[in-house]
């Protein structure tokens, strides 16, 4: 399925925001579902870029407000489109994925012009007289891949750092949420340029078709799998790459830690989305001493922030489920709640099962969503799949160790993660999590609020990803930095050309 939406541009008070700087009308076009001719697409907008007016501050700061305002005026639309993609109540919508976006946004406007200021640099000896300088200049035609769990603001916040930094986008959305991607491409159009940005659905053909154009740049979000693909794609052409990727996001509990703060704040985030979330804690590794009391800690607060809904939660597809409930299949591991999934059968039918112990409850109902039931797992199989893939659900496996070395030594034989997160009374013990455990970020005796500090790069290392974006970093990200050195005709001296004497080799080698 390949669709390049175009919708009519509406006019109103939204209409300036895509204001072509040219006075001239864009011809406003709908192209029907499949008809995406994506090298057509991408020479449209390589045309807006020459053009150049996509350098001008003003049109910048036009296209981030004009996302701003959509994102109030048709807040109902998204909000009605996370619903059917994830079930994700109105609120949770906003929070997670609309707020933070215009946050980025905002952000970005209010420095923009500070960013883009050119920079003067001083010479060293042997380059005097002159002047130097670099500035940041757009990329070109740049490409947003985007996943599913925040469909909207991980998809429209790189956007958000492409557009600040004067680029043409093509926006891919997740065929996984297509709802969602169906009010990008409708909406978009209405209230950015769109000769400069495009959106183009479909999977792995139309992202594949997109990627061989050859583009000036890449921004993938997704899975280390996919990204491998997307960096093959891209190799070919040359074309930079950043991708943020996911991974097992550790928490380390040390035995002087506030239980009750950890307990609270890690039920909290791993409900969160239903745990679909690339920083959500992956798993957590106790000191022995405070392992049962954290558990119940964690299980009654789970309780608690369902206000006495029970049964399980709505994880995006049957497919998904289906990967959970495997997840949840010989883990070696002792089910302290939950266990129990519901995933819509091939055939149509849903099936609900449970792969709790005896003596836990399974409590889910049946029903036509796929849910999975939060579940906390002590102690499974260290080569379980539970423990060497990353969750991306509601499912808590819990490690018992004798020490915060054992914590930080287990952490390092895996891959990189996307963050670390450590709960601990002692500055001692969180530096020594940060100094010896290399992700992607730490936080400490809290989890996952690093992404929401713009002034902060959010981005992987090593199988988590590679670059980073969030206010100026995404700015960045999408510029490249052009160095500027001027030079004089005059004074043009002699004695830098050859040939040299033993005492103009002599100057020279005190001058360079
Ligand atoms: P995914 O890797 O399956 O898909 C992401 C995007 O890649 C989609 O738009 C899809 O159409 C496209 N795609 C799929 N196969 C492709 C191929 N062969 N070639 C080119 N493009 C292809 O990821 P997902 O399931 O949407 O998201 C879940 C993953 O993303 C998890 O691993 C999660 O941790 C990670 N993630 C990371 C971040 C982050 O900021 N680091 C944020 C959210 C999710």
């Amino acid at each position: 399925m390949s669709l390049t939406a175009r919708p009519a541009r509406e006019s109103g008070p939204h209409a300036s925001a895509g204001d072509t700087g040219t006075g001239s009308a864009v011809a406003a076009q709908a192209l029907p579902n499949g008809s995406a001719d994506i090298p057509a697409e991408v020479a449209r907008l390589r045309d807006t870029f020459a053009g150049g007016r996509t350098r001008d501050a003003g049109w910048r700061l036009r296209q981030l407000a004009g996302l701003e305002q959509m994102l109030t005026e048709r807040e109902g639309e998204f909000v009605a489109a996370l619903s059917a993609d994830l079930g994700r109540p109105a609120v949770d919508a906003w929070l997670a994925d609309l707020a933070p976006t215009a946050a980025e946004s905002r952000y970005a406007r209010r420095h923009l012009r500070r960013w883009m200021r050119p920079r003067r640099v001083g010479l060293p000896l042997s380059v005097q007289p002159g002047r130097a300088r670099y500035s940041y200049e757009p990329l070109g035609v740049v490409l947003v891949i985007g996943p599913w769990n925040y469909p909207a603001y991980l998809t429209l916040s790189p956007l958000v750092a492409a557009l600040a930094a004067g680029n043409c986008v093509v926006v891919k959305p997740s065929e996984y949420a297509p709802a969602t991607a169906d009010a990008i491409a409708r909406l978009l159009p209405q209230y950015l340029d769109p000769d400069a940005v495009s959106v183009v659905h479909g999977g792995p053909g139309e992202t594949q078709e997109l990627l061989a154009q050859g583009l000036d740049h890449v921004f993938f979000t997704g899975s280390p799998e996919v990204g491998a693909k997307v960096m093959e794609a891209a190799a070919p052409h040359l074309t930079p790459v950043t991708l943020e990727l996911g991974g097992k996001s550790p928490v380390i509990v040390a035995a002087d830690a506030d239980l009750e703060v950890a307990a609270r704040r890690i039920a909290w985030t791993k409900l969160m989305n239903s745990g679909q979330t690339c920083v959500a804690p992956d798993h957590l590794l106790v000191d022995a001493a405070v392992r049962d009391e954290l558990v119940e800690r964690i299980v009654a607060a789970t309780r608690r922030f369902r206000g006495g809904e029970t049964g399980g939660l709505r994880v995006v597809d049957a497919r998904q489920a289906r990967r959970l409930r495997g997840l949840l299949d010989g883990h070696g591991g002792t089910v302290v709640t939950g266990g129990a999934v519901v995933a819509d059968e091939p055939g149509g039918s849903a099936a609900a099962e449970s792969t709790a112990e005896p003596t836990a409850e399974p409590t889910a109902e049946p029903t036509a969503e796929p849910t999975v039931e939060p579940t906390v797992v002590v102690d499974p199989d260290l080569g379980a799949p539970l423990m060497t893939e990353e969750i991306f659900g509601p499912i808590l496996p819990v490690l018992t160790v004798d020490s915060v070395d054992a914590a930080i030594a287990h952490v390092n034989r895996g891959p990189k993660p996307l963050a670390v997160y450590v709960f601990s009374a002692s500055a001692a013990t969180a530096d020594r999590v940060t100094r010896e455990v290399p992700a992607g970020a730490t936080v400490v005796n809290h989890l996952m609020f690093h992404v929401l500090v713009p002034q902060l790069p959010f981005g992987g290392v090593g199988r988590s990803g590679m670059g980073a974006y969030h206010g100026r970093f995404g700015f960045e990200t999408f510029s490249h930095r052009r160095s500027v050195l001027v030079k004089r005709t005059r004074p043009d001296p002699t004695l830098v050309y050859p040939p040299y004497s033993a005492r103009t080799e002599k100057l020279l080698r005190r001058i360079f």
